[in-house]
């Protein structure tokens, strides 16, 4: 099977239309004071905020109803009202391709036409969905296929949110009335933000999806079932643990700065001591939140044992778990996958330290839906001049 071959590919008929543009508010991506807010200035009473809000929370996240209509338990009255003010919009899924090992990822279209992937990885004892948060990314990362893609916009926290639910959609994973799966039946039971764009680039929107995503009374996954990446934005660091409370990673990727100024081009702004510095402060419950370090492994770049025994050092005293990504080949791509030995006397070196040091088995392959090779094929392909990358720092 060639690399570019799926495995099935089904190009959905879309169920929906796209939302009109008449000045209806989706309320999809709404925090609860948001949603409450929204329902007051539509003409709910204020003293029925909390009741109402609960309610429509428990249809939207709980049972995943998309139509006023079904909100049986409201008013007919009251269902109008709601419909007449608001939709009920996620994004449109385009295309879905499904790999031979069960990784499946969709084309989503959100409004302007644009497209990002998200991807779902099942396992054995969870199913991970990989969230995109850009579409396209500022930051140009020279082993990763987005960031050879611009920036074209930030996804809207409904855009973000939207993405767990068509995946829940798809996996037919709405409760059925008055059953609530518990997490570890659940095909959906953790999402990373490891998809298109850097999720500390667009905090707020990031922070607010993640809220209605671990909401107790609707999708309901613990924060420690979800794993913010980041490039290393050192500023945004603190703010993650204090208003999304989620468990972090970060490309750490090299252990010298003129080598990670190569690959991650934010080093030239925030160093490796100043991002070491901001994850020796970042705050943990317990052993299990250790902050996951991911490391691509780039044949001849930073793969050496010389460099395993730096990366230990480095972090020294920082609870950790090294996470070493096989390169993912995209067309073009400037490096190579070290080969399987280097990999393993690296892990080895690491493990010996102390460290857990797993080896990511990329996923999904053969359907370009693996770490770091998603991009939108609709956006224009474009791979920045260092310059003009130097210049957006
Ligand atoms: N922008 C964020 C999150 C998205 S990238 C970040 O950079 O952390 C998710 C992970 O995939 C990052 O660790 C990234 O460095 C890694 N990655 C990117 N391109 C890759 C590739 N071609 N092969 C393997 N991993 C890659
Ligand atoms: Fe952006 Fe992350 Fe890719 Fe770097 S690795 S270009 S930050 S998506």
């Amino acid at each position: 099977m060639s690399a570019s071959t799926p495995i099935t590919q089904d190009v959905l008929t879309l169920p929906r239309k796209p939302a009109e543009d008449d000045g209806r508010a989706n309320l999809i991506g709404l925090t609860r004071d948001g949603l409450r807010e929204a329902l007051v200035a539509a003409g709910t009473p204020e003293k029925q905020g909390k009741m109402r809000t609960d309610q429509v929370w428990q249809w939207l996240y709980q049972k995943g109803v998309r139509d006023f209509a079904a909100m049986t338990n409201l008013s007919k009255d009251y269902r109008a009202l709601l419909a007449e003010h608001f939709t009920i919009e996620i994004p449109e899924v385009v295309s879905r391709q499904v790999s031979a090992d069960g990784t499946r990822k969709y084309l989503v279209r959100i409004a302007g036409g644009h497209e990002v992937e998200t991807v779902y990885i099942p396992e054995e004892s969870r199913g991970t969905l990989c969230v995109s948060s850009q579409v396209g990314c500022t930051l140009t990362c020279s082993f990763c296929h987005t960031g050879t893609q611009r920036l074209v916009r930030n996804l809207t926290a409904a855009e973000i949110v939207g993405q767990v639910m068509l995946a829940r959609d798809d996996l037919g994973e709405w409760p059925q009335p008055g059953r609530h799966p518990k997490d570890e039946t659940r095909l959906l039971s953790n999402v990373v933000l490891m998809g298109m764009g850097e999720p500390l680039y667009n905090f707020e929107n990031v922070r607010d999806a993640m809220k209605v995503v671990m909401d107790g009374e609707g999708i309901s996954l613990s924060r420690r079932r979800i794993t913010l990446s980041t490039s290393g934005i050192v500023p945004e660091i603190a703010r993650t643990a204090e208003e999304i409370g989620c468990l972090l990673a970060v490309s750490f990727h090299a252990t010298t700065d003129e080598v990670r100024d190569r690959l991650v081009p934010i080093n030239r702004k925030w160093n490796i001591a100043a991002l070491l510095d901001a994850l020796r402060e970042y705050p943990r419950l317990s052993n299990s939140e250790r902050i996951t370090f991911e490391y691509v492994m780039l044949d001849g770049v930073n793969d050496s044992d010389e460099d395993a025994r730096r990366l230990v050092s480095l972090i020294r005293g920082i609870p950790a778990k090294i996470n070493l990504i096989p390169f993912n080949e995209w067309p073009g791509a400037p490096y190579r996958r070290s080969p399987e030995a280097r990999i393993r006397a690296f892990a080895d070196i690491v493990h010996k330290a102390g460290y857990a040091s797993p080896i990511r088995t990329p996923r999904g392959e053969d359907i370009m839906a693996a770490c770091g090779q998603l991009k939108s094929a609709s956006e224009r392909t474009r791979r920045r001049r260092p310059a003009e990358a130097a210049a957006s720092l």
